[in-house]
């Protein structure tokens, strides 16, 4: 039996794979009761691959919003790039958004459905791992923090996420690094934007940012639907990186109260929201290690990502799927704990270190460098549309998910390079 720490979106989703593959195990979970908590989260095409060969696209798609669009605004609400997406951007799978408590209740009765109820233990803490030759023993707490009847397994995946209690056993120095930049999150029930299905991001993160995506889609009749946002601020942060910490909206309000535009009005989004939850966007330093014997690492635990490029929740399933393949060609759980890794770590590293260096609002923050913070009468004296997709799609390549087949030509983004060292901007 493999013994899998965490019922969070990894653990879950690992727990569907094993099951396919004939594999047994168990899911401990420390909380006693799965609640849907967590505000949005962005479904990329690679999740939703992933997530459809589990059986979960129609109901991830029934409670969600599939994006059709994104869209990059300056902080005077002025358009600079807009790009189709998901589906509508040509990949064989959609994008979508979705409250992430609704992801995990989908998931949750998935498993309790394929695999019994049983096969998902709540109230059940992960404080220590011991390893034998036979196996390792698993040392558990209840929700009282009162020890429990050891547990024995042939191997342990701990998908306990970015504080991972398993990671801090194993990794010497393990800490999370934060960039300076504070985060705010809500959601709230308000007439659709755009017609409902855009992402859209404004501002930068030197001016103030704000990320804002539909998360259920629009009523037909009042064409009100589930509105998520963040608020992105470089400022140090109060709170330790807690997923349901409360946040104060007067600590950050101020910041849009004059982000006011024909088409949102942003300070009144804030304030309509039922619940604000602050997170440090912090990550950590890749680790070159992930399996310890029969014990290996998956999902936030083996490479928390800073939650700002929408790959979080992707990895995860990914890094479930493949652990799932290798357990299955191989019968010895440290073999196939060793092959996963070495598909995965590389891999999962370079991502995080790109979502360190390279924002995904770059198009916004280079068009301020350009114009200056203030309003552009004509963007095109100071960047083509063509320059903003060559970036756009350079992005998407080095964050590992471009457009099948949607390279623009050599030729376009030479040409693109040397119309603008021709023409400088003003
Ligand atoms: C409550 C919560 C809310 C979130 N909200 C958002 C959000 O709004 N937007 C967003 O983009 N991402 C959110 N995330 C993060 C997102 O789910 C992950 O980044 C991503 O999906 C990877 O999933 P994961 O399973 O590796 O980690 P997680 O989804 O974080 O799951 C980890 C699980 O392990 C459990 N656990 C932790 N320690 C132990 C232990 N010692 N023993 C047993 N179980 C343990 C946790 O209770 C949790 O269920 C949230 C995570 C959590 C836990």
């Amino acid at each position: 039996m493999i013994a899998i720490i965490g019922g969070g979106i990894c653990g879950l989703a690992l727990a569907l794979n094993l099951k396919r593959r004939g594999i047994a195990c168990v899911v401990y979970e420390r909380n006693r009761e799965m609640r849907e908590i967590g505000v949005g989260i962005t479904l990329l095409p690679h999740a939703m691959k992933e997530l459809e060969a589990l059986g979960l696209a129609e109901p991830i798609l029934t409670l969600g919003s599939e994006n059709h669009d994104s869209r990059f605004f300056n902080r005077f609400g002025q358009l600079i790039y807009h790009e189709p997406r998901g589906r509508f951007a040509g990949y064989p799978h959609p994008e979508v958004g979705i409250h992430r408590g609704r992801l995990h209740s989908i998931l949750y009765r998935k498993v309790r459905e394929e695999l019994g109820p049983e096969a998902v233990v709540l109230g059940r803490s992960c404080v220590a791992i011991d390893q034998d030759i036979d196996g390792v023993t698993l040392r558990l707490t209840d929700a009282a923090g009162k020890y429990l009847e050891p547990v024995r397994a042939e191997g342990v995946v701990a998908c306990d996420g970015v504080n991972s209690a398993v990671r801090r056993q194993y990794v010497r120095g393990d800490a999370v690094v934060f960039t300076g930049i504070n985060t705010w999150r809500g959601v709230t029930e308000q007439k659709s934007i755009f017609g409902g299905r855009s992402y859209l991001r404004i501002g930068s993160i030197r001016t103030g940012k704000m990320v804002i995506y539909p998360i259920s889609a629009p009523d037909d009749g009042s064409g009100f639907q589930l509105i998520n946002w963040v608020a992105e601020i470089q400022r140090e942060a109060s709170t330790a990186n807690d997923w349901n910490a409360e946040g104060e909206v007067a600590d950050f309000l101020p910041v849009f109260s004059d982000w006011v535009y024909e088409w949102l009005n942003v300070p009144a989004l804030i304030r309509n929201s039922e619940r604000v939850l602050e997170y440090p966007m912090v990550d950590k330093d890749p680790t070159p290690q992930w399996t310890f014997g029969r014990v290996t690492l998956a999902g936030d635990a083996a490479h928390p990502m800073y939650p700002r490029g929408s790959n979080g929740a992707a990895q995860a399933v990914i890094d479930a799927r493949t652990l799932a393949e290798q357990l299955q060609l191989r019968a010895d759980p440290q073999t196939a704990f060793l092959a996963y890794e070495g598909i995965r770590r590389d891999a999962t590293a370079r991502i995080v270190l790109t979502n360190r260096k390279q924002p995904p609002d770059f198009i916004n923050l280079r068009v301020e460098d350009l114009v200056g913070d203030r309003p552009f009468d004509d963007l095109d004296a100071y960047i083509s549309q063509t320059e903003l997709r060559v970036m756009s799609d350079r992005y998407r390549e080095i964050a590992g998910f471009s457009v099948p087949g949607s390279k623009l030509p050599d030729a376009v983004v030479s040409l693109a390079a040397s119309s603008r060292s021709a023409g400088a901007p003003p």
